[in-house]
Order: C-alpha cells, then sequence, then structure tokens
C-alpha cells in the first residue's frame, strides 16, 4: 500500500490534472529507479513504454517540468508520413508509421490515427527532380510512395489552385498511408500504458541537474530533490542544449521556434494533408473543421515558444495563393514550440560521453511521425546498448562525418 493520505491524492489529482491512479503514483518520487526518462513528451513517454514493453524494464519514472505532451508534442501539425530519403531515416519512420496504424488498439486508447494521404507538390523542376528520386528510393527501402501529375494532384485535393500565380503545381509525391493522429492522445496513451505498468510519471517537476561518480550517472537534482538512477534517458527536444550542459556535455543542436495556426471552423473542404514546400505552408483539416496550417522555422535561436510575426504572413500569403478560397478565413489560434534542430537535420539517438545516459533529440520540425519508432529504438538502445534503427543516428557521425543528410530531401521538413 502507499502511505499517502487519500486527502494528499486528490489534492494532487486536482492540482495537476490528473486521473486518480496516476495521482495514486505520482506525488512522491522513490529514491531510486533503473531508468529514469527526462522529458515526458511522445519520445520520452514512447521510451518508458518499449523499455517495459520489449525489455521488461519497469523500474521506470518519466519527469516532466510541465504536463504531459506540453512541449512539442502537443503543438504540432500532426503530419504522419515516412517517404524520406536516406535509408536510416526511411527505416526509423515507416516503423513508427507501421506502428501508428495499431497504436489506438495496442494503448487501447483512441489516439485517431487517419491514413488519409500526404501530398508533397513539386511546383519547380528541381523539385520534381528530388521526388521522383526519393519515389525510387523508396521502392528500394519498401515504403510506399508514388509521384504522381497534376490531374490526380486536382482529383484528390480539388480546393488546389494547380495553376498558381507564382509557381503551377506539376505534380506531387504521394504516400496513400500517410496521414495525421490527435497529437496529445499520443502522449496520453503511452503515458496511461505506462502508468499501468507500474512506472511513475512525475509532472511539475523540473530536473536541474545530474549527479555523475567516476563518469558514470547516479542520478538527477529536481526541483523536488534528489532521485537516483542507473541509467538516464535526456528526451526534451527544445531544451536539449540546456540539459546536456547540466549533465556536463554539449550537443551540436540549436533550438528555435516552429509555430502553428488554425482557422474558424468549416465544413469538410479537403480530407488529405498538402504541403506545399516551395512557396512554403502546409494545410490540412481537422476533425472539428479547422484548417490545421504549419508555418516556417525562425531564423536565430531562441526559447520563446511563440516565434516571429512575419513567418504567419509569409504561411497565410503562400496557402492563399495555393487554396484560394481560405482567403477570407479567421484566424483562430496561434502559437509556437521549440524544436531542436541538427545540421543534417537527421534526429540524435545515442549513448553519450557519460556513461549511462542516452540522449534523444534533434528531431526538429518533424518528429511527431517518429514517436513510436523512435522510442522503441530508445529503449532498445538503452536496454541492449545499441539498436539497428538507432546505430546510425549516433553522436559519433558528427565527429566522423557520416551526416544523414535529409534537409534536401524532407523540404518543408515536417
Ligand atoms: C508548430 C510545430 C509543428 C510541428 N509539426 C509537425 C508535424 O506536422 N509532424 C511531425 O512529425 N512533427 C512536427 N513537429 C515536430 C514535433 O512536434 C516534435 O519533433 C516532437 O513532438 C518532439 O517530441 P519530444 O517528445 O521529443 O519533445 P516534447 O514534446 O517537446 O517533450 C519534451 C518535454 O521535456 C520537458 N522538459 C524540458 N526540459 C526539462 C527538464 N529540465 N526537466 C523536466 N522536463 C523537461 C518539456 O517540458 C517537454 O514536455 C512540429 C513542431 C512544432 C513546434
Amino acid at each position: 500500500m502507499r502511505r499517502y493520505s487519500a486527502f494528499a491524492i486528490a489534492r494532487e489529482a486536482a492540482r495537476h490534472h490528473l486521473g486518480w491512479e496516476r495521482a495514486w503514483r505520482s506525488p512522491t518520487p522513490k529514491a531510486r529507479y533503473d531508468v529514469i526518462i527526462v522529458g515526458a513528451g511522445g519520445h520520452g513517454l514512447a521510451t518508458a513504454y518499449y523499455l517495459g514493453k520489449n525489455h521488461g524494464i519497469r523500474n521506470v519514472a518519466v519527469i516532466e517540468k510541465g504536463w504531459l505532451g506540453g512541449g512539442n508534442t502537443g503543438r504540432n501539425t500532426t503530419i504522419i508520413r515516412s517517404n524520406y530519403l536516406q535509408d536510416p531515416s526511411a527505416a526509423i519512420y515507416e516503423k513508427a508509421r507501421s506502428l501508428y496504424e495499431t497504436l489506438s488498439q495496442e494503448l487501447n486508447y483512441n489516439i485517431m490515427f487517419s491514413p488519409r494521404g500526404v501530398m508533397m507538390l513539386a511546383q519547380t523542376e528541381h523539385e520534381i527532380r528530388g521526388y521522383r528520386r526519393t519515389a525510387h528510393a523508396n521502392a528500394l527501402q519498401g515504403v510506399t510512395t508514388e509521384f504522381i501529375g497534376p490531374a490526380k494532384v486536382k482529383e484528390l485535393c480539388p480546393i488546389i489552385n494547380v495553376k498558381g500565380p507564382r509557381y503551377p503545381v506539376l505534380g506531387a509525391l504521394w504516400q496513400a498511408r500517410a496521414g495525421t493522429a490527435r497529437h496529445d492522445a499520443v502522449a496520453w496513451g503511452y503515458a496511461r500504458a505506462c502508468s499501468d505498468m507500474g512506472m511513475d510519471i512525475i509532472q511539475q517537476t523540473e530536473v536541474t541537474g545530474v549527479r555523475r561518480e567516476g563518469g558514470k550517472v547516479t542520478g538527477v537534482d529536481t526541483t523536488k530533490g534528489f532521485i537516483g538512477c542507473s541509467r538516464l534517458g535526456i528526451v526534451v527536444a527544445g531544451h536539449s542544449g540546456v540539459m546536456a550542459e547540466r549533465a556536463g556535455f554539449r550537443l551540436p543542436i540549436e533550438s528555435v521556434a516552429l509555430q502553428a495556426l488554425v482557422s474558424e471552423p468549416i465544413k469538410p473542404v479537403m480530407d488529405v494533408v498538402v504541403m506545399a514546400n516551395t512557396v512554403h505552408g502546409y494545410m490540412s483539416q481537422s476533425d472539428k473543421g479547422e484548417m490545421v496550417i504549419g508555418g516556417g522555422a525562425d531564423g536565430y535561436n531562441n526559447y520563446t515558444q511563440r516565434g516571429s510575426f512575419h513567418h504567419v504572413e509569409e504561411t497565410v500569403r503562400a496557402l492563399v495563393e495555393t487554396f484560394p478560397i481560405i482567403s477570407r478565413l479567421k484566424m483562430l489560434r496561434w502559437w509556437g514550440g521549440i524544436v531542436d534542430m541538427t545540421g543534417d537535420r537527421s534526429p540524435i539517438i545515442s549513448k553519450t560521453p557519460v556513461d549511462g545516459i542516452f540522449v534523444n533529440c534533434g528531431w526538429g520540425t518533424g518528429g511527431f511521425k517518429a514517436i513510436p519508432g523512435s522510442g522503441w529504438a530508445m529503449a532498445e538502445l538503452m536496454a541492449k546498448g545499441h539498436s539497428p534503427l538507432a546505430d546510425d543516428f549516433s553522436l559519433d557521425r558528427f565527429r566522423e562525418g557520416r551526416f544523414i543528410d535529409e534537409s534536401v530531401a524532407a523540404g518543408v521538413a515536417h
């Protein structure tokens, strides 16, 4: 039996908007865990889940300074696809996409995966060449994509203006089983499954320091005191540089604001996701009817969780050009997240210079789609010391010049 009074648990539940059962587990951390994960975003929670499910490691705590999914996981535009160019990327993103297909059943929690199809418009000759190349690479990788012509684009999404004033639509890279999911449900579903396995999810608790002895991690200092662990996973996206510094090493990573907005809700007008990389904007329609619109990343490092105004203006201008019917819609909400960008626009899933500390970051503007695959790989790395899905994404690649260059392939990078 736990030693907390019913009053203390009820107070925690009310304060942190937790379910009764999760509050039962969360108020006072244990003194020592096998594994601590810092960050209760999708990647941190998925790591904890697969540690328990695939490797039987259940003495795990996930420590979160805010609330479940309150970072980028609950702020993104939910696009899921796996049509990347490089083999290691296609492997991990396709693993993630295929896990998404059955995640609702697996977690017994409706994450609303909607494989409605994603098209990336080709609006220059250069993009046609690039996307044809990606389609060929995907065929070899076992990822189902195809290059389609403008007539098929118009058939799939009648509201597109294929004769755009600046850039006509010349075709598109189309992935029919790509799509969207409800982002915060992904965090909630994984969290509940972790909680059911007996793991502790400790919210409203910031990790402020990392303790080491003889080059090995021994635990973390938090705003609620010291908590010991044998292994530590740092999974904090835009704050990876900050946490790495607290752990005594540096990461080749930059943090910038990326923003998104939604319009007022309207009747269904599009049932696919469209990304227009040349004019720069992308759009889908949520189940509520809002047009979900993604903008660009700031050109300078910052932690504002807001972003610059001119990006919104540029994005809306690009999308009005592509979808003239949205020109009179009102904007309903606008927000930003802090994304973690590496030089080659690929993630880092790696051991670190400190024994027992592992890092998972660098997903930048496109990591929502990777959550199940990333958690799977990170858990395997932490349990076994290596993972076929993660090995190419190690920190060594920056020293050895083995970059996984996805910046051209990904374009707008979601
Ligand atoms: C506007 C926007 C649009 C996007 N669109 C897409 C998209 O369409 N498709 C796609 O695939 N990706 C998209 N992304 C990217 C995607 O959201 C991220 O790559 C992904 O959510 C990262 O998940 P995470 O779990 O690594 O990080 P997060 O969800 O940010 O979780 C990290 C957590 O760590 C916590 N934390 C930080 N420091 C500490 C500390 N010291 N102690 C304790 N906790 C700490 C934070 O509070 C946070 O909750 C978008 C991102 C943004 C911002």
